[in-house]
């Protein structure tokens, strides 16, 4: 089962002296309960690739699914409902809010959607991400390996059917960032996540199944069953 697939993308920006070339038709299925890494150069196009399967972006061709919906061709109430019922978001940034406590915070897309989780998986999701005795605190009474496990748990709360993660151990250290990653590694081992991360950092695609490498706006190859020493 394919969790998401884009099929023959090009994305185009600007006309003209000014127009650059994304993407020159990449071909991808990410299988369910698989967690690829993408990575590549500097400008190779990855960002856009995973903003046109979560539909932050538009493509100038081709098509996308996630799950069994097509992607390209929503409007944007479509594309809301499907950011907000379909995926979860993991950004470099953390992108918490201040304000909110950890709990707040991880319950927002839910609150947001109107939802309840379902306490069962929140409990679970919780105590693999190891926040319970942290859940009050605000994100600035917290260690940047926690905000980032907090905002992995606001990604996973909801089970999407994948979560996009760019650059999640960007802002940690090496510590920080491989318990991110294992966290990350077990919810699709444990519980059939499907996580599609993009990253530069060779360790953090050696946790995923599978790496596949742009270059220019194509995938030029793939690689399952990564090392740090074979990704390189
Ligand atoms: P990567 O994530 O691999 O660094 P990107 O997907 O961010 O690469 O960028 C691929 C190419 O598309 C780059 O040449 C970049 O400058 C260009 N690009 C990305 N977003 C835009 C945009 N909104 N407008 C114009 N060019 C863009
Ligand atoms: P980059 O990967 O290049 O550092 P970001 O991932 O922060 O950039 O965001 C790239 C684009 O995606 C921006 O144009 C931003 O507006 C959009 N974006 C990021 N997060 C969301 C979101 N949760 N919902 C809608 N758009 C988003």
């Amino acid at each position: 089962q394919v969790a998401a697939r884009a099929s023959d993308v090009w994305r185009v920006y600007g006309t003209g002296e000014a127009q650059v070339v994304a993407l020159r038709g990449v071909t991808a299925e990410f299988e369910r309960g698989a967690f690829t890494a993408i990575m590549g150069p500097s400008g190779s196009g990855k960002s856009t690739l995973m903003h046109c399967l979560a539909g932050l972006d538009t493509v100038t061709r081709g098509e996308v699914f996630v799950g069994d919906t097509k992607v390209t061709g929503l409007n944007d109430s479509g594309l809301t409902k499907l950011r907000r019922d379909k995926i979860g978001f993991i950004f470099q940034q953390f992108n918490l809010l201040p304000t909110l406590s950890a709990q707040e915070n991880i319950l927002l897309p839910l609150s947001i959607a109107g939802r309840k989780p379902d306490p069962a998986w929140y409990d679970t999701v919780i105590d693999t991400v190891g926040l319970r005795d942290r859940l009050s605190h605000r994100p600035a009474q917290l260690s940047g390996g926690q905000q980032q496990r907090v905002a992995c748990a606001r990604a996973l709360v909801a089970r999407p059917e994948v979560i996009f993660a760019d650059e999640p151990t960007g802002n940690l250290d090496s510590r920080a960032g491989a318990e991110v990653l294992n966290f990350l590694r077990n919810s699709v081992r444990e519980h059939g996540q499907t996580i599609v991360m993009v990253t530069h950092d060779p360790v953090a695609a050696s946790h995923a199944d599978r790496v596949v490498f742009l270059a220019d706006g194509q995938l030029v190859s793939e690689l399952f069953d990564p090392t740090p020493e074979t990704v390189l």
